[in-house]
């Protein structure tokens, strides 16, 4: 398999030889930088996880550089801070039993420039070869422009390739804003109670991102319970974990479906049941 950035990886963990690597994949989850996989993908890698008939595969598509860096780290040049969060995201791919992980290495300003095709390139020959039942992104609300960036490449990487290979599902999930805001029908609410110590280890890994002052292993288990609790006023809690997504399954099923009109309605429905409360009460 070639990619169009020459200096890409393709890890596999299990060490079973390509194609195969790839083409079991029935959990495709594509996320901007170095553990956002793990945040907002968790409903795929558990879904996975210790099965031998679904495997997850993961693509990173930036290099992560520009991170904040801290503690042992904090005397990391750029090019070693890359190379240091490119293990964390293989340690990760070991962790939770990845089929496949993929580091596409971009660098974010490629990733926000709409006029570059390489990312888009690669994401279909990825998505072509996997052929995955569902697929996982960022969601279009997200206020980190390097997660809208890739978002809007991968809808343009399942538009370009062949219907028969495109996945029956794509999930935008949350990293840089949570997605409770949704109209609760309009949410796709994804059960993580299990292996609650798994996905600890899988956040957790990630220690150059949270020895530089920011504790992502405590807080996205602390939304995963949160949510399980604000899902419902009037029930007792169903589940321990919950993640959300908006689904973007019609921006694949309807190829003029423009995106920012796509999730600008989302919000202005949300915008109605805030209005309409107000309104019942007063
Ligand atoms: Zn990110």
């Amino acid at each position: 398999m070639t990619f169009r950035n020459a200096s890409a990886q393709l890890i596999v963990p299990d060490g079973t030889p390509l194609p195969e690597a790839l083409t079991r994949t029935t959990h495709l989850a594509i996320g901007a930088h170095q553990d956002d996989l793990e945040i907002m993908a968790v409903d795929g890698i558990l879904a996975c996880y210790q099965r031998k008939d679904a495997w997850f595969c993961g693509v990173v598509v930036t290099n992560g550089s520009g991170s904040p860096r801290a503690g042992v780290y904090a005397n990391y040049t750029d090019e070693e801070m890359c190379a240091v969060r490119v293990q964390e995201q293989i340690k990760a791919a070991h962790v939770g039993d990845f089929g496949a992980q993929v580091l596409l290495d971009y660098p974010s300003s490629a990733v926000k420039d709409g006029a570059d095709k390489r990312p888009v390139e690669d994401l279909a020959t990825i998505i072509t070869a996997a052929g995955a039942e569902i697929i996982y992104t960022h969601n279009l609300a997200d206020k980190h422009d390097t997660h809208i960036g890739v978002t809007l490449k991968v809808i343009e990487a399942i538009r370009s390739v062949p219907e028969d290979v495109r996945p029956k599902r794509l999930l935008g999930c949350e990293v840089w804003r949570d997605l409770d805001w949704l109209l609760d029908d309009e949410k796709v609410a994804m059960d993580c109670s299990a292996h609650e110590n798994l996905q600890a280890a899988l956040v957790g890994v990630f220690d150059s991102q949270i020895a530089g002052g920011k504790r992502y292993d405590l807080a996205t288990l602390g939304r995963r319970r949160a949510h399980a609790t604000y899902a419902a006023s009037h029930a007792t809690d169903e589940t321990t974990g919950l993640t959300y997504a908006m689904d973007l399954t019609p921006l694949v099923a309807d190829a003029t479906l423009d995106p920012a009109a796509f999730v600008q309605a989302h919000i202005n429905r949300f915008g109605d049941d805030v209005a309409a409360r107000i309104a019942r009460a007063q």
